[in-house]
């Protein structure tokens, strides 16, 4: 166990960004914060699908953050609309998703249908929504990721435990727009139900990230040097990890 002035600076930092993450309420800009050791004032990034990430040092409050945007926002619709003119936007329903934890494709139909909601045979998933529009459609999808993930994450994750040494006490699935997975001092791994989507050796890296967690809260020296008896190269996969919410598809992050 790691001090508990650690714990409860790594609980406040989960916390918070549960906060700001829940994006989803109809905004006149969609933007999603992440968090970053490396940046010391608030920095705005646009992407050119059109994604707008806000890079913030850990613990800086929500409204500041709010306030920021709201102060920039003639220059993050001016970036987007340039990239927009020079870049065809990506289409809004995607045709097939790869969920390469798995090694498997998946052919998705979307139906118009009033009675919304989503089944799947061999490797056809069929998404019935109230129209052919990404807002309707998203969701949906996104719920079918979470309904996979379910079913194969906690295995994977307790299975990995297992073989360090470590168990969780629980595990919980959900689809985040900023976090690969979380670790409470209650013992609950958080895992994003879009690790599906990222190759395995990224995914056994997110989880022992957070199972080492559940040695030390914290991520300090002796923290780091369990993760790299595990994973040795574990500094590369952190990297590409943080960087792979550039190219989350928009039908993850709408
Ligand atoms: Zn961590």
């Amino acid at each position: 166990m790691g001090n508990s002035t650690e714990q409860q600076a790594h609980e406040e930092q989960i916390n918070w960004l549960d906060d700001v993450e829940q994006g989803d309420a109809p905004q006149p800009l969609a933007w999603r914060v992440r968090t970053s050791h490396r940046v010391r004032n608030l920095k705005i990034q646009v992407f050119p699908h059109g994604g707008v990430e806000i890079v913030a040092p850990p613990r800086t409050r929500p409204r500041i953050i709010e306030a920021f945007v709201a102060e920039h926002s003639e220059w993050i619709t001016k970036t987007r609309n340039q990239f927009a003119k020079v870049r065809p936007p990506e289409p809004t329903l995607p045709e097939r998703i790869e969920l390469i934890a798995l090694d498997e494709t998946v052919q998705i139909h979307f139906a118009v249908n009033s009675k919304a909601g989503f089944s799947e045979t061999e490797g056809l998933l069929t998404i019935r929504a109230a129209s052919l529009q990404g807002p309707d459609c998203w969701p949906l999808v996104q719920n079918w990721l979470k309904k996979r993930a379910k079913q194969v994450l906690p295995d994977l994750c307790m299975q990995t435990g297992a073989a360090i040494g470590l168990r969780p006490k629980r595990i919980h699935v959900r689809l985040q727009k900023t976090r690969w997975g979380s670790c409470s001092a209650n013992g609950t791994v958080s895992l994003n139900a879009a690790l599906l989507l990222r190759p395995k050796a990224q995914v056994h890296y997110v989880l022992i990230h957070e199972l080492c967690h559940l040695r030390h809260m914290n991520h300090s020296k002796r923290y780091w040097q369990l993760v790299e008896k595990h994973v040795p190269n574990w500094k590369e996969l952190d990297k590409t990890l943080d960087q792979a919410w550039q190219t989350s598809p928009n039908w993850l992050i709408g």
